[in-house]
């Protein structure tokens, strides 16, 4: 690379990219919610963090609004970023409540490494007002990690004994 960049114009980089990272996460719990029929506490579960990543992305837009980014580039940017790592889905697993269980949590953990480093660059050039918001996401983030991680034993045993009756077992 011969351009050089500033630590502010690497943080409007990373806020785009968090804001498309965050749409990429409704569009892959939405889907997985609407389908779930066993397994109700994965669906509250998800169900709250589809709230919070609508905050996450309110939040995202406050940030990138006080810095007075343009907000059309925002959005292109959100709806080119699709079908890439996680936006996997495994509807025609016949261990689909697993598979995404496993996605999900891998999906979190990108997130939490995404923040951490916004968080880094934030703190680099000066962006204090941007940091409280930034952590917030971050501590659902780990929370939501926390809990899909928490909830795999129970999840697999409800598939186990599902998948032993005449019951669908894998969503
Ligand atoms: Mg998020
Ligand atoms: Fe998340």
């Amino acid at each position: 690379m011969t351009s050089t960049s500033s630590a502010r114009d690497i943080f409007v980089d990373g806020l785009r990219n968090a804001h498309a990272m965050e749409k990429q996460a409704l569009s892959i719990m939405e889907p997985q919610l609407k389908r779930l029929q066993h397994y109700p506490e994965v669906s509250a579960m998800l169900e709250q963090h589809i709230r919070e990543t609508e905050g996450q992305i309110d939040r995202l837009d406050t940030i990138l609004g006080g810095l007075a980014e343009g907000s059309s580039t925002l959005k292109d940017m959100s709806l080119s970023f699709t079908g890439t790592m996680a936006a996997v889905t495994h509807s025609m697993a016949s261990d689909e409540i697993l598979k995404n269980s496993f996605a999900n949590h891998a999906f979190e953990n990108f997130e939490i490494a995404a923040y951490t480093s916004l968080i880094t660059v934030a703190e680099e050039c000066g962006a204090t007002d941007a940091l409280q918001l930034l952590r917030l996401s971050l501590d659902e983030e780990r929370k939501m990690a926390e809990s899909i991680e928490d909830s795999l034993p129970a999840v697999t045993r409800k598939f186990l004994q599902l998948s032993a009756s005449s019951e669908r077992a894998d969503i």
